[in-house]
C-alpha cells in the first residue's frame, strides 16, 4: 500500500475545504451541561452527582437475557418498528398498568432512547412557525428540538419553588399558532411530578382545538411517595392527540443502552415511523429481546420506585448535615437543592467551585432556563451507590 500523500492533491483539497461553511442550524447552542460537568468531574476526579446515570451495577438477569439473545443469533435487523414480542410486553404492562388498550402492532414504536423518541415525534409533526409551549426548567434537548425544526418554543415558567404549572398563564399563551404541549413527569430537574389536577387542567385547555401533546415519561416507575403515575396513557382522550415517550434505559439502569419507545395513535404512528424509517430504521436487536423476557416478570418494574425512593431518602438524610435546603422531589433520579445559606455566587459559579475545591459535581438549574433564571439551586442526581452519596455529602458538608 503506498501511504504517500500527493502534495499537489493534497494543497487541492485543503484549498477547497477552507472555502467552505454551513449556517448552523442551532447557532445559540453550546456543548450540554451533562458533558461539560461530566467531563470535569473526570478531570478532577470528583464524585458525579451531576449527569443523571447510575453508577451501581444493572440487573444480572437482563444482562444474562441478551447475552442469551446474542448467542442464540438475535444479531441481525428486527423489524423497523421494534421486535414484535417487546412491544406485545409493553402493551400488556399498560393494561396492566393503565388499564388502556394499546395495539401492539400499530401504536408502538421502539426507538434509540428517550431522546430520539422525543425528536421524531416533534419533528413528525411541527411545520415552521408553529409554537410550542414548553415549561421551564425544561431538558436540554427540547427547545433545540423545536428550533432545529423551524417551529417557535414558547416559554412558561414553573412556578417557583414548587415548580407548579400556571395554567392560567398557559391559557393566556395560546395562541392560533400552538400546535404543541410538551410535558415531562417525574420532572427533570426538578423531581416534581403531574398531579390529577393538572391532568384536569391540561384536558379542558387542548378541549375543541387541535393542539397536540408530547408527554416525556422516561422516570416512568420513578415515582415516590405512594403517589399515582399521571401517564398520559391512562387518558384515551389525551392519548389521541399525544407522543408518549419512554426510556429502558433510564429506568432499567443502563442508560448507555440507548433504547426507548414511543406509543401513540395508530394515525400519528404512521407518521411518525416515516420519520424513523429513513433516521435509525430499527434497534438494537439483542437488548429488545433480552428486554421482551425481562418485562414478563411485573416486580421488575414494580420495585423500581421503592428503590429509587430509598436512594431519594437516603440522600436527603445525609444532606441534612450540609448547609444546603431540600426542595421536594416526587420522582426521577434528581432532587434540587438551595445553596443561599452557603453563598450568593451565580449557580454556575457555584457548581464549578464546589467540583472544583471540593470534589463533587451537580448541575445549576439555570442551564435549564433559556433565560438563564439564577434561583440559586443546584440540581443532584441521587440513583448513586450509597458509599458514593456518603462520600459526596462527606464533602459537602465541608462547605
Ligand atoms: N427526557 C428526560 C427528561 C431525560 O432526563 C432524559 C435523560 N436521559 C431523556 C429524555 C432521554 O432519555 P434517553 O437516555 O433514553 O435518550
Ligand atoms: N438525562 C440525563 C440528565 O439529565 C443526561 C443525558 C445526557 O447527558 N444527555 O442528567
Amino acid at each position: 500500500m503506498n501511504n504517500c500523500i500527493n502534495p499537489s492533491k493534497f494543497t487541492f483539497y485543503f484549498f477547497t475545504l477552507s472555502n467552505l461553511h454551513i449556517h448552523s442550524k442551532l447557532p445559540d447552542v453550546g456543548t450540554t451541561i451533562f458533558t461539560v460537568m461530566s467531563s470535569l468531574a473526570s478531570e478532577l476526579n470528583a464524585i458525579n452527582l451531576g449527569q443523571g446515570f447510575p453508577d451501581f451495577p444493572m440487573n444480572e438477569d437482563l444482562i444474562s437475557l441478551v447475552n442469551e439473545a446474542m448467542k442464540k443469533g438475535f444479531n441481525q435487523y428486527v423489524p423497523m418498528q421494534g421486535y414484535m414480542p417487546l412491544r406485545e410486553c409493553i402493551a400488556e404492562k399498560i393494561s396492566f398498568l393503565y388499564n388502556t388498550t394499546i395495539d401492539p402492532a400499530e401504536q408502538i414504536t421502539i426507538t434509540p432512547g428517550g431522546t430520539y423518541a422525543i425528536y421524531t415525534a416533534l419533528t413528525t409533526v411541527l411545520q415552521p412557525g408553529d409554537e410550542v409551549i414548553i415549561f421551564e426548567p425544561a431538558y436540554d434537548s427540547y427547545i433545540p428540538n423545536v428550533v432545529i425544526n423551524k417551529a417557535k418554543p414558547v416559554l412558561i415558567n414553573l412556578k417557583f419553588p414548587e415548580y407548579k404549572i400556571d395554567w392560567e398563564e398557559v391559557r393566556k399563551k395560546i395562541t392560533p399558532k400552538t400546535r404543541m404541549i410538551m410535558l415531562n413527569s417525574p420532572h427533570n430537574p426538578t423531581g416534581t411530578v403531574l398531579r390529577e389536577e393538572d391532568i384536569q387542567q391540561l384536558r379542558s385547555v387542548v378541549a375543541n382545538t387541535d393542539i397536540l401533546i408530547l408527554s416525556d415519561e422516561v422516570y416512568e416507575h420513578l415515582i415516590f411517595d405512594n403517589l399515582q403515575h399521571q401517564s398520559i396513557i391512562r387518558f384515551p382522550d389525551l392519548l389521541q392527540r399525544s407522543f408518549v415517550c419512554f426510556s429502558f434505559g433510564k429506568i432499567y439502569h443502563c442508560t448507555g443502552w440507548k433504547l426507548g419507545y414511543c406509543i401513540s395513535s395508530p394515525i400519528f404512528t404512521k407518521e411518525f415511523r416515516k420519520v424513523h424509517q429513513f433516521n435509525c430504521f430499527s434497534c438494537n436487536s439483542p437488548t429488545q429481546v433480552g428486554l421482551s423476557k425481562f418485562l414478563q416478570h411485573k416486580t421488575a418494574y414494580l420495585a423500581l420506585g421503592k428503590f429509587m425512593q430509598e436512594k431519594r431518602d437516603y440522600f436527603q438524610q445525609l444532606m441534612s448535615a450540609t448547609k444546603f435546603n431540600a426542595l421536594p422531589s416526587y420522582g426521577s433520579y434528581f432532587q434540587v437543592y438551595d445553596y443561599s445559606r452557603i453563598s450568593d455566587e451565580s449557580d454556575t459559579e457555584f457548581t464549578l467551585r464546589i467540583t472544583k475545591d471540593f470534589g463533587v459535581a451537580s448541575i445549576p438549574v439555570s442551564v435549564f432556563y433559556k433565560s438563564g433564571k439564577d434561583d440559586k439551586v443546584v440540581r443532584f442526581c441521587f440513583a448513586k451507590k450509597n458509599e458514593t452519596l456518603e462520600k459526596a455529602v462527606e464533602r459537602l458538608i465541608k462547605i
